[in-house]
């Protein structure tokens, strides 16, 4: 028990919308305290939101950890600089191009930076679709707000 048992919960908590990150991989959690876990969702508005919000719980719940409270800060806004590592090496292999502040994505499959924008909507709302110029293959990209 305690706040390092509850980092352990958060930790195999994965993210709605792609599950092979977790929500810690997307640095979702800001803080974890013995009473209560501070998230900030990915995105305001995002569909996605109140699902996390929901798999905390449910996780937290099934751990024993009924009394942790999950609080939601929306400021400052999460950024795409807030993913880990190991979070950016886990979207690039599940074949979606982690955020740059760069302009253009890099392909996840070739690694070429010659890519365009084909719709603001990708599989998701969070999303938008890519496609590589180069081997034309299509893929998703963190809007970047
Ligand atoms: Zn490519």
């Amino acid at each position: 028990m305690g706040v390092a048992g509850i980092w352990a919960v958060l930790k195999d908590v994965p993210d709605p919308e792609i599950p092979a990150v977790s929500i810690l991989d997307l640095g979702i959690v800001r803080a974890v305290e013995e009473e209560k876990v501070v998230i900030t969702p990915t995105y305001s508005g995002c569909p996605a939101t109140d699902f996390i919000e929901q798999s905390i719980r449910e996780a937290l719940d099934a751990a024993g950890y009924r009394d942790v409270a999950i609080v939601t800060v929306l400021s400052p806004p999460w950024t795409t600089d807030w993913i880990s590592e190991e979070g950016r090496e886990k979207l690039r292999a599940y074949g979606i191009a982690p955020p740059e502040l760069a302009k253009a994505a890099t392909c996840p499959r070739c690694g070429s930076s010659d890519t365009e924008e084909v719709s603001r909507f990708g599989s998701t709302p969070c999303k938008a679709q890519w496609r590589c110029k180069d081997c034309l293959e299509p893929f998703d990209r963190f809007k970047c707000h």
